[in-house]
């Protein structure tokens, strides 16, 4: 786990709690050393400040760009909601407000690592709407033949939805699925995840196709199925 923050007494609590849950800890004190540690590290999870010296939280999300990197939580102390959809928006997996109790940041880090680690699944099937095709057994995303890098948590989303293609998903049911039962209100994170999925999927993110979106009731994947425009066969490959 790399920890980046400034804060000395901050980072020496949060470092012990992570430690004393087993985690190997690397502490860094500001943005651009962050950069470099997770482009060069294999870490499996980054805790980020966003008030740090010589380039910020966001400039370090800035920096990553939509690229697969290791999943982050943002840890922030300002606690506003447009600081937390804009976290998400920027590439960030979760978001944590100062001050958090050891309890609920050492759940937020399990949430995160568990959508990190997908199950293996018997499920062998390449689903596709159009020139989209999710590898449910690779755990690959595919757009006109090109992989795409997506995010842990994006790719868990996606399964979740391909998964069920032709079926409406309710919010409730994917916050729960995707995420865990305590987010199951939090909206926020699946509009969050669904706009950074079409900017990846839909040729057009304005009149999506691959994410549909169902009325107030949830999404679902692709088309229903006997409705798909593509050839017999090319949906869906079981
Ligand atoms: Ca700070």
């Amino acid at each position: 786990m790399l920890l980046v923050e400034d804060d000395h007494m901050l980072r020496d609590t949060v470092a012990a709690v992570a430690r004393g849950e087993g985690h190997a800890v690397t502490t860094v004190g500001d943005g651009l050393s962050a950069v470099h540690a997770i482009e060069s590290g294999t870490f499996d999870i980054v805790l980020l400040d966003i008030g740090l010296p010589v380039m910020d939280g966001w400039a370090v999300l800035h920096q990553l760009g939509p690229r697969s990197v290791p999943p982050i939580i943002v840890i922030s102390a300002r606690g506003e909601s447009v600081d937390k959809v804009r976290a998400l928006d920027a590439g960030a997996d979760d978001y944590l407000a100062k001050p958090f109790g050891s309890d609920e940041l050492l759940a937020r880090m399990r949430a995160v690592l568990r959508r990190a680690r997908p199950p293996s699944s018997d499920d062998a099937r390449v689903v596709r709407s159009g020139e989209v095709e999710v590898d449910l057994s690779a755990h690959v995303v595919r757009r006109g033949g090109t992989a795409i890098a997506v995010s842990p948590t994006e790719y868990v989303l996606l399964a979740e939805l391909a998964r069920h293609a032709g079926e409406v998903l309710d919010h409730r049911t994917l916050l729960r699925g995707v995420w865990g039962p305590a987010y199951a209100g939090e909206r926020n994170y699946l509009w969050t995840f669904v706009r950074r999925l079409r900017s990846k999927l839909e040729a057009d993110p304005a009149n999506p196709t691959v994410i549909r979106t169902v009325g107030h009731r949830g999404y679902m994947f692709g088309d229903r199925p006997g409705t798909d425009s593509q050839p017999a066969g090319s949906s869906r490959t079981d």
